[in-house]
Order: C-alpha cells, then structure tokens, then sequence
C-alpha cells in the first residue's frame, strides 16, 4: 500500500512517521520549501523565536511519544516555574489569574459581585440540548463579568476567536462532558479528584505528564527538524498539489514540482492541509463537501517580537498576559518568552512575543511589519508600562491563522466526515476539525495511523 499525505506540517508530519513506524510506504507532499507547516522556529541574533505557535502542555503522553520515538525526548524543556503566573488586563492594569478557586477569592482579577456570582456555579441549570457559544455556556456557570474578562481571555489565549460565536462543545468538550455529568463544573471537578485518588494510590502508576508549558531547547523546529531527518526523501518540499482524481481503485495526483506539471498515483490520499486548500481540491469530487469545508472560519494572527538588550528593562514576570475583548485594546496577549523560556534569549536579553489581530480584528492583521510594531510598542507601553527601545524586531502574518470552531462546527465536521467516507481511500487529519493544538494534531494523526494500518 502507498500512502501520499498532503501537507507537511506538524499532522502530515506525525501522520507519515507513525505510518513508516508500522512499515507503510509513505510519501509526503509539502508545497512550501520548508517542513512545518506553523511551526517555524528562528535563530536571530541570540534569540530564538517562533513564528508561529511557542510551546504545548505536557497535559498527556502525545508528544513525550513521538518525542521518544525520534530520540529527542532529552531536549524537551519545561517553562520557568514563574510561567505559573498569568496575568489578565482588566480595569486599567494586569491583574494576576488566581491558579485554584480558593486564590480566587483572594484575586482582583474580577470584581466582588462577580466573584459572588462564580461561586454560584454550584447551582448552575442543566445544559440545554443544543450546541452553545462558549459566552452562553460560560454566562450560564459563572456569570456575565467573569465570562467576559476570564472566559473570553481563556479562548483568546488558544483561538484568538470570537467568545459569542465558538461552539463550547467544539473547543471545550472535557468542560461540556463535565457538565453533562455533574451539572457544575465545581462539583464534576472536586468529584473527579476524589474518585482518580481513590482509583490510584499516591506514587503508583505509569509517571504522570507535568502538565507544564513545555518546549525544546532550539524551540518548536527541534520536532520538525527531528521528524525530517527521520522521514528523509521521503518528505519532499516545494512540491504543490493542484488536483486529485479517482483512478481505478486508487488516486492520481497533479502536482507542480518546482515550475514543474507533473502526476503521481497512490493507492491512499490523506489531506493534512488547511480546510480551505482541501475544499479546493475536492471540489471537483463533492460540491457539498467542499462547501462544508470552505465555511470553516480562520482567525488571522500578526505574531510581533520585540528584543530588547539586557538590562534595558526589568525581566517581565510570568508567563504573559491576555487582553480580554471588552477591554477594546489592539493586542490580543503577550508572551514573556524570555521569562518563561529563557534558553530563549541569550546572556540576559529580553524576548516578548505579541499577538496581534484575531477574529475580532482582523484588520490589524493587514497592517505592515513597521505599523505593528509601532502597535505593538504603544500597547506595550499604555499596558505594561514598557517603554524600552527594542533592538530586535520580527513579525510574521498568519493571514489564515487558526481554525475557529463556531457553533455548529461539530455537526459540520460529523458531515464532513460522512461526505469524506464516500472517497474511498481518501482521508482528512489537520488543525481543522478535531482540535487546534499541537498535542491534538498530533492525537488525530495517530488514531488516522491506526485506521489506515487496519
Ligand atoms: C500564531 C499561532 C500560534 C499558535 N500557538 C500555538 C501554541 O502555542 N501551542 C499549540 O499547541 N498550538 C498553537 N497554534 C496552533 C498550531 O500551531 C497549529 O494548529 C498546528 O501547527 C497546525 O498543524 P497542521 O499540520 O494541522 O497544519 P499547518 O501547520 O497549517 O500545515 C499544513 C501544511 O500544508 C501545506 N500545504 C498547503 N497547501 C498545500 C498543497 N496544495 N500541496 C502541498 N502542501 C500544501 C502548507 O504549506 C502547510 O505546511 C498556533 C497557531 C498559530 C497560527
């Protein structure tokens, strides 16, 4: 059997190494010149920095085992232990986000009334029995204010998206199982606990993931570097697909190779590219399906880093901080990447790394690397209080950024799959349907591994 997986970022990439690892013939087509897809990590002036995302969870064994299986575990390396500490921007300063509900009490980060009216989350109603926004759910548990200022930052954080139209079952379904089962998220939580201490005796059991942001000492590349040189020619870059069409009982492929028309046959496609190239693609086959497809929305992310020289300003604490919407601000977080990834930023250099855009302001995204830079010192400084000058700069525009999971996403990604069922030998894996994290990419690739080996 050969298998072609379009695409090569992090999905295609964990798809064909999990494939080769049980003896498939695979053959990965990627249209830009380097693997990765939006992980691009650079190394620039004693800095290392990421285009795109800047570390993951270590929340479940996932990416420990494909970090294992490439022989790089040892470089993985987890956030400062102050990365601990996050702060919000609400009412005029950064407020830090209380770690347990019992600091909640003692936090600022959301008025009194607000803090009573989370605490009412013990007698939260039932769900209704529809898909919900992510505000509907969050306004329905803890109230109007905490759902604005924490709720909405929360989401900001992992989607840059739109807390009144993401589909709470879509982006949150641990949460929505929680409720589904205890009503309150309070209660399902205290009972979770209590039942997995029960379950496991302290100090038994495989070791438990640390649940730390997490990275590699040459940062998010060391993956992608690893899992090239492991796949070898059979990654090829520079290579474009431009159509796909059944041939007997398998595909046939036109790809444009460096200027170059060419066709290649396989006996199974997997699409691992962004929704929109493979609603392209597929129109041909499915009108319906590609229309599916094409009506996942993407939020767009200017990612602005600015470097300053050590000692210019005091090191930032914590791992960063989120600006939730109603604050009306123009940047969406900032990661203290220095602080929180110091192998980061050589010999005591400062490195923060802010978001900029999403789907409430798209239009930022449109603004040149000199204006959002500009942007992104302003915000800096009415915010944080930065007033330094940078010494390095780098900003890189994610046009189509991240997946957003409107409401409704679930019922159209169960179509999607129906409609892709109907392709024999055609399958679909990528940030656009099961989840935008890392982790989950790499999730989803391993259970398409463990389908196409059946
Ligand atoms: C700014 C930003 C910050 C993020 N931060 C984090 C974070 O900190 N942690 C985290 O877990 N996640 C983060 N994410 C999300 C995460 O990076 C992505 O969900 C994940 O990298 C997507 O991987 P993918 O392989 O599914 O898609 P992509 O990375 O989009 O890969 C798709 C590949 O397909 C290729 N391609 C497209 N068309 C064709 C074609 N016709 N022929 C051949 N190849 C084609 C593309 O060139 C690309 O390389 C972030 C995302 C962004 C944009």
């Amino acid at each position: 059997m050969s298998v072609v997986i379009i695409g090569g970022g992090i999905s295609g990439l964990a798809l064909a190494h999990g494939l080769r690892a049980r003896g498939t013939e695979v053959t990965l087509l990627e249209a830009g010149p380097k693997l990765g897809g939006n992980i691009q990590t650079l190394n620039r002036d004693g800095f290392i920095i990421e285009a795109g995302p800047n570390s993951f969870v270590d929340r479940e064994p996932t990416l420990r085992q494909l970090a294992t299986s490439l022989g790089i575990e040892g470089r993985i390396r987890t956030a400062d232990p102050a990365a601990k500490r996050r702060y919000i921007y609400s009412r005029g300063k950064l407020r830090e986000v209380p770690s347990s509900p019992p600091a909640l009490l003692k936090s600022d980060v959301v008025p009194l009334g607000a803090k009573l009216r989370m605490m009412g989350e013990l007698f939260t109603r039932r769900a209704p029995e529809r898909d919900e926004s992510l505000a509907d759910f969050g306004r329905r548990h803890v109230g109007r204010t905490a759902t604005a200022v924490l709720v909405d930052a929360m989401q900001t954080g992992i989607y840059a998206g739109d807390v009144e139209a993401l589909s709470v079952g879509a982006v949150f379904p641990k949460v929505v199982e929680l409720e589904k089962q205890h009503r309150s998220l309070v209660l399902g939580m205290v009972r979770t606990q209590a039942a997995a201490r029960k379950a496991l005796p302290p100090g038994e059991g495989a070791p438990k993931p640390t649940g730390a942001v997490s990275s590699f000492d040459g940062g998010l590349g060391v993956l992608v570097g690893a899992l090239a040189q492991s796949l070898g020619t059979a990654a090829r870059t520079g290579v474009r697909v431009e159509g796909l069409r059944r041939e007997g009982n398998g595909w046939r492929l036109a790809v444009e190779e460096h200027g170059q028309q060419a066709e290649l046959a396989a006996d199974k496609v997997v699409l691992a590219v962004p929704a929109y190239v493979a609603a392209k693609l597929l129109r041909p086959l499915d009108e319906t399906l590609a229309a599916r497809m094409e009506g996942i929305a993407y939020a767009p992310v200017a990612v602005v880093h600015l470097g300053f020289a050590p000692g210019s300003l005091p090191p930032p604490d914590g791992f960063g901080f989120l600006v939730p919407t109603l604050e009306r601000r123009r940047v969406l977080g900032v990661i203290h990447a220095s602080s929180t990834f110091p192998w980061r930023a050589e010999g005591g250099r400062i490195l923060l790394t802010c978001m900029v855009g999403g789907a409430k302001r798209p239009d930022l995204v449109e603004l040149d690397d000199a204006a959002l830079v500009t942007l992104a010192r302003e915000e800096l400084r009415e915010l944080a209080g930065v007033t330094a000058e940078p010494s390095f700069t780098e900003v890189f525009h994610w046009k189509r950024g991240i997946p957003q999971y409107n409401v409704g996403h679930l019922e159209r990604v169960a179509a999607i799959d129906e409609g892709v069922a109907r392709l024999p030998g055609l399958f679909l894996t990528g940030n656009a349907y099961k989840g935008v994290g890392l982790t989950d990419c790499i999730r989803n690739a391993n259970t398409l591994v463990d389908t196409l080996a059946r």
